[in-house]
């Protein structure tokens, strides 16, 4: 299953945060796939369409997706270098999908910041640079390796060697591999590289309790904005220390509690959903009467894989999927109605599953 690390420098709010997504906790009864470990978090997806699905189909259960956030600890100044847990924590890194990269931006002298203020862009960049340092060294090692063959005119070896060297230059510019233009074939190189910066991140500026209703005002805010921007990466605003608090009640407390500090949405359920874009996720329901379930699934995959996340048997006997979107079924209002308008499609082997699609599998046993 795809996980995304939770990364940032001591003392900027990762552990509160963190305490949040287990406490608001998914029962991992209901997903067997997911890691017992500590230091993951099964977190449930909120998505509205579930609600309005329940109401439609009526079924005896209902059951939202979930996925995971690793806590990754004991980033400091010099990891690549082996300073602090150094290369432990850069290879939890590396077996993430994706990076949720929590930066303070709340101010508190009660607690200390590691370089003495705040300063989320200095806080960043000591992150980003140990990441690219690290990069620099797996390309620099490689490239020591192909520059040979690639002087003997060995043609892969060339492929390689120009994306290699490509690399180099943005690393010593301080660039992650992210920003780096590669045509498809080089992409594919660049992946079997599993660097660290190829990841896909986002931001998450934690913010004083007080400031969460005015988070625009907040300058830091302003300044990670600026920065994400330029990575092209999104930044999700959010006040650990209320997570932590909105991550205890449940329900129709939560609800209330949300109302009275004025959001309509907790930030922790905003970073929910902005991960799981992140990590390319996209949701499947399927609609019984004993259950409704979301179903997670990776952007581009077909039909008879989309059947196997709920059975590897239905991707092997896998005959068709009766599909229809959420949006033709409840516009329908019933299975029945757009069956009769023509809205449940027949989808085969090939079929790209669509985010929101309500699927049945018919297979062979
Ligand atoms: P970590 O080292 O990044 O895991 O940081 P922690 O989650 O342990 O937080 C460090 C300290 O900052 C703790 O004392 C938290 O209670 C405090 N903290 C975290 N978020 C906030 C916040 O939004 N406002 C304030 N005032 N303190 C916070």
């Amino acid at each position: 299953a795809l996980t995304a690390g939770i990364v940032g420098l001591p003392n900027v709010g990762k552990s509160t945060l963190f305490n949040a997504i287990t406490q608001a906790g998914a029962e991992s009864a209901n997903y067997p796939f997911c890691t017992i470990d500590p230091n993951v978090g099964i977190v449930e997806v909120p998505d509205t369409r579930l609600q309005k699905l329940t109401e439609l189909v009526k079924p005896k259960k209902t059951i939202p997706t979930a996925f995971e956030f690793t806590d990754i600890a004991g980033i400091v100044k010099g990891a690549s270098k082996g300073e602090g847990l150094g290369n432990q924590f850069l290879s939890h890194i590396r077996q993430v999908d994706a990076i949720c990269h929590v930066v303070r931006c709340f101010q508190d002298e009660n607690i200390t910041h590691v370089s003495g203020k705040v300063d989320p862009i200095s806080d960043i960049e000591t992150i980003n640079l140990e990441l690219i340092l690290a990069d620099l060294e797996t390309v620099s090692k490689r490239l020591q390796r192909v520059e040979k063959l690639a002087k003997q005119k060995d043609k892969e070896a060339l492929a390689e060697f120009d994306v290699l060297s490509k690399l180099k230059d943005a690393f010593e510019e301080e660039k992650p591999a992210r920003a780096v233009e590669f045509n498809e074939e080089q992409q594919k190189l660049v992946k079997g590289l599993h660097l660290l910066t190829s990841k896909s991140v986002l931001y998450v500026a934690n913010v004083g309790e007080d400031e969460l209703l005015d988070a625009d005002s907040n300058e830091n805010v302003q300044v990670v904005k600026d920065f994400a921007e330029k990575d092209e990466a999104k930044v999700i605003v959010v006040s650990a220390k209320v997570e932590s608090e909105i991550a205890e009640l449940d329900g129709e407390e939560k609800e209330e509690f949300l109302q009275e500090l004025g959001i309509p949405e907790s930030g922790l359920d905003q970073l929910i959903k902005a991960t799981y874009q992140l990590l390319g996720l996209a949701t499947y329901f399927t609609a019984g009467e004993q259950e409704v379930r979301a179903w997670t699934f990776k952007k581009g995959i077909k039909a008879p894989q989309a059947a196997g996340i709920i059975h590897s048997d239905f991707e092997k006997g896998f005959i068709r999927a009766e599909t229809v979107s959420y949006d033709d079924l409840v516009e329908a209002g019933s299975m029945q109605v757009a069956k009769e308008k023509g809205k449940v499609r027949l989808e085969g082997k090939e079929y790209l599953v669509k985010d929101g699609d309500v699927m049945h599998f018919r297979f062979n046993v």
